[in-house]
């Protein structure tokens, strides 16, 4: 019998290549691994049932669960493959642990009990050391971090400090570095596929809502969403194993220069890298940023320009350039647009989001100036929220040019849900509002277009218009701000089937550090997905260019 081990793994890492050709070379019956690019099928024949049973256990028991697996098959078929793949010769990524590394480190008969410097073909960080038991150094740093003080700790990839969550995290800004699932659960609002991606090899950072609650000396500062994230390299997990046993389960760990009682200093990095964040949707998963285990980034002119955005990379990594394919571009930072490229017309902008204000007053003003409607909305506003309406005449942006981000960001000050005049904070306190939200459904706001000079833009007035509309009449201020982002969604939705009418796209890819708000990013996941093939970049991060490499400089380009 043969059976057929079907792996859809769109990584360029290798880790399953190499974890399943360890397996083969081990195992009893013969094998065969196929590569496509999406794919790897592995094939073992055996005479005997068991004999596969036994296979299929080991492989269980030494593969690690990836972020870039999306789906895993096993079927009977009729016969081995012809060819046979050959492992390519390429550097190892920078990777966490793999779970026979893992049980090596964990078993006290081997001789890599407590060794951080354990690492195998597939994972690790290169890193040179003395090999050998460490568990007295990690049994007292833990015992330090115990008694309240903050430890320096080298990473293989960088320079870190860790202590226990209490009053000195107000200070800098920090993630949590936790010792399992069970414990990120505990604490957040943690959703199955998140969890299985936080277990994942690559160890991502994901952003979670908590109900963790530190002591603070000065302010009421409420910490909200943190980034959680399991230990990534062995210095981590042994500090955190040691930590578990003194009854610390989450600790932070930040880059912040801090005050420290102790330090940890074995392991010497060859080079400092980000670790990666991801934002997690039911059939998707996209990385908001960092470089740690991903390919080397080639920065071409192609993806360079800002009114493209990363829209290229999401094609050349799919190898879609002989589809028609429709692009979102949804940066916080740059322009932002609706795209369609074809082999045949080349690249047009469908759809801009660009609009041009430079104050709220100058708003209010156009507001006005669009019809009677406007103007009475205006008058009510002015007369309902009086001292509001003084105070946010005055704000004016320094942004050229507005995008949706930066919308939200004037609706928030403008309804008053923001403390500041800054458009980015104050469109990061509406998405916090709208992650607060706990119901399902909000206010429908006016996403419409405009025809200016016979292209296509989304009318940036109305939709500031409906959101005072619904503030006038009493809806609060969580749900209208979760009706901003779940309208957009709505529109880009109805938007993407209009375009698949008149120009037969074959598939849909959406781009831009927009898509690291969860909400919109799931729900644009689970909608647009209905009526789309949907893609988002692969293994580069979704504002990629902009996030490694200091992103102003794009501009000029
Ligand atoms: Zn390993």
């Amino acid at each position: 019998m043969v059976l057929e081990f079907l792996f859809e793994y769109a990584s360029s890492s290798l880790v399953y290549d190499k974890v399943l050709s360890r397996v083969l070379e081990k195992s009893e019956p013969e094998g065969r691994l196929v590569k496509t690019d999406t794919q790897i099928k592995l094939y073992v024949e055996a005479e005997d049932s068991d004999e596969l049973e036994k296979f299929a256990n080991d492989l269980s028991l030494e593969l690690p669960h990836s972020i870039f697996l999306r789906n895993t098959e096993v079927n009977v078929v009729d016969a081995m493959p012809d060819n046979d793949f050959v492992l390519p010769l390429v550097d190892k990524p920078a990777l966490s642990f793999c779970p026979s590394c893992l049980s090596k480190v964990l078993d006290e008969t081997s001789e890599d009990y407590y060794n951080p410097f354990s690492e195998c073909d597939v994972c690790g960080y290169g890193s040179d050391g003395k090999r050998g038991n460490y568990k007295s150094l990690f049994e007292q740093i833990a015992s330090t971090i115990s008694s309240g003080a903050v430890v320096m700790v080298n990473t293989f990839y960088g320079e870190y400090y860790l202590g226990k969550l209490d009053a000195k995290c107000n200070y800098v800004s920090f993630d949590v570095l936790s010792y399992d699932l069970a414990t990120i659960s505990k604490y957040t609002n943690v959703t199955k596929y998140e969890t299985v991606a936080l277990g994942a090899i690559e160890k991502p950072l994901i952003g979670l809502k908590t109900n963790l609650k530190f002591k603070i000396d000065f302010e009421e500062v409420e910490e909200e969403l943190l980034r959680f994230k399991l230990a990534d390299d062995f210095i981590l997990y042994l500090t955190m194993v040691e930590l578990h046993k003194l009854g610390v389960d989450c600790v932070f760990i930040t880059k912040d220069k801090m005050a420290h009682g102790s330090e940890l200093l074995i392991a010497d990095f060859k080079e400092t890298m980000e670790p990666i964040e991801c934002v997690v949707g039911e059939r998707n998963i996209i990385i908001l940023g960092g470089d740690k285990g991903l390919p080397k980034f080639e920065l071409t002119n192609e993806v360079v320009i800002p009114y493209i955005g990363t829209f290229n990379s999401v094609i050349k990594e799919h190898d879609f350039s002989e589809k028609t394919v429709v692009g979102l571009n949804m940066s916080k930072d740059y322009h932002n647009n609706i795209l369609v490229y074809g082999k045949k017309f080349g690249l047009i902008e469908y759809l801009s989001f660009k609009s041009e204000y430079s104050s709220v007053a100058e708003i209010f003003k156009a507001i006005i100036d669009t019809n009677e409607t406007g103007k009475k909305l205006l008058t009510n506003y002015k007369n309902e929220y009086t001292e509001l309406y003084e105070k946010v005449s005055l704000i004016t942006f320094e942004e050229k040019e507005l995008n949706i981000y930066k919308i939200w960001g004037i609706i928030s000050i403008v309804l008053g849900y923001s403390n500041t005049n800054d458009i980015y904070k104050s469109a990061d306190k509406l998405e916090n509002n709208a992650k607060s939200f706990l119901g399902t459904k909000g206010p429908r706001i006016d996403y419409k277009l405009q025809n200016i000079n016979s292209k296509v833009y989304l009318d940036p007035l109305m939709v500031i218009r409906t959101a005072m509309t619904f503030k006038l009449a009493g809806v609060d201020s969580l749900c209208l701000s979760y009706g901003v982002v779940e309208s957009f969604v709505e529109f880009l939705s109805g938007q993407l089937d209009e375009i698949k009418q008149n120009m037969s796209n074959d598939v849909v890819v959406a781009s831009g550090s927009l898509l690291g708000n969860k909400h919109l990013f799931s729900k644009l996941d689970k909608e647009v997905s209905i009526n789309h093939e949907l893609y988002f970049n692969k293994e580069l991060p979704v504002d990629g260019i902009n996030i490694r490499y200091g992103g102003n400089e794009l501009l000029h380009t």
